[in-house]
């Protein structure tokens, strides 16, 4: 390993200026943008050194490194964007060329056979490693009543973790305000509504689907997604439960190696709940860009149904417990797929598609 004094921070900050406008690839950029954010970058180097200074000087020492670190990555930033540009400009150029005039002759007959997307694939599998559990698949609407989608989740209109989800309504208001499921969970009242109209608790289900949010796509989030949710309700339900369902899908789809671990978190609709997060699958572990360098990805929530989602849909929570889990499935091929954008899965560009046939 190389040693670095905090004396030629200054200079490491100009050596790596420069060799950050030097790229000429993105996939350059990749690797240098490793290199220079990285555990074993100088900066992370010599943030190792400050334990050794007394705490003035590791407060001062400290400062200088944030800012050194700000300066590269706002380097990279700048750098990136023009990479990009030229990389989708050459692409645009390509294509362009393609369909001139040896557009006819480029057909070639038969044709090529379709096959199932990325997305739609990828809920296949999970569907699959959750029936293999003793779960059953159920579906639900698109389009929803706020009851649905909020209330009965315990998320009342002045509540405030409403603002975690911005919301496409299709009609406001009276008779009923109709909109996009921002989540599949209104499926799991359905489902309860429906076990208890007709008398058949207890429930082991999972739930895929599409859902929508005002989100403004970008590499990780995109305004229609997938998630999938699952449902116990049963006698006798624990913590423990959840934990051990959520340990064996993710050794189950995503290998062997691949840990989980549950984080204290908040949702309106369990209690307790925690966030469940898995072993980076792109660095498996000894931290990435991707995982921002802890080795862990946050994968999805969970948690104990609240009783008073029980009440909203007439389960006796005295008799019955349960606990929901959910998590997106673009999340999931994503991270199985080591896909660096998530906007890839909806562009409908045949050469990445064709990866997946
Ligand atoms: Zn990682």
């Amino acid at each position: 390993m190389s040693t670095y004094s905090l004396h030629d921070l200054d200079q490491i900050v100009i050596d790596s200026l420069a060799s950050v406008d030097a790229l000429g690839t993105t996939e350059e950029f990749r690797e240098r943008e490793n290199e220079l954010e990285g555990k074993r970058s100088p900066f992370a180097i010599l943030q190792k050194t400050l334990g050794s200074l007394d705490a003035d000087g590791r407060r001062e020492a400290g400062a200088r490194l944030q800012n050194a670190r700000a300066a590269v990555r706002s380097a990279l930033d700048a750098k990136w964007i023009v990479l990009a540009k030229a990389e989708r400009d050459a692409t645009l150029e390509r294509d362009r060329l393609d369909l001139g005039d040896t557009v006819v002759s480029a057909i070639t007959w038969p044709a090529e056979a379709g096959h199932s997307g990325l997305v739609a694939s990828t809920q296949r599998s999970l569907e699959d490693v959750f029936v293999g559990m003793g779960f059953t698949v159920a579906d639900g609407p698109e389009v929803e009543t706020d009851w649905y989608n909020f209330e009965a989740l315990n998320i009342p209109p002045a509540h405030p973790a409403r603002g975690m989800w911005d919301t496409f309504y299709v009609e406001l208001g009276e008779p009923e305000t109709v909109l996009l499921r921002t989540h599949t969970s209104p499926t799991q009242i359905h489902l309860m509504e429906h076990a208890v109209a007709t008398n058949s608790l207890p429930i082991h289900s999972v739930m895929p689907g599409r859902c929508f949010r005002r989100d403004t796509p970008d590499a990780r989030h995109l305004a229609t997604f997938h998630q999938i949710e699952g449902l116990v309700v049963d006698r006798g339900i624990s913590f423990a439960d959840l934990a051990g369902v959520i340990e064996t899908f993710t050794r189950a789809y995503f290998g062997p190696d691949i840990e989980s671990r549950l984080r204290p978190a908040y949702f309106p609709f369990t209690e307790p709940s925690a966030e469940f997060e898995i072993t980076c699958t792109i660095c498996r572990g000894d931290g990435c860009r991707t995982c921002s360098q802890t080795g862990w990805i946050e994968l999805g929530g969970c948690g104990m149904i609240d009783p008073a989602v029980f009440e909203a849909v007439g389960i006796d929570a005295g008799e019955w417990s349960g606990f929901a889990f959910g998590f997106g499935i673009d999340r999931c091929a994503q991270m199985r797929h080591q896909i660096a954008d998530m906007r890839a899965l909806i562009e409908n560009d045949v050469r990445f598609l064709r990866q997946f046939a």
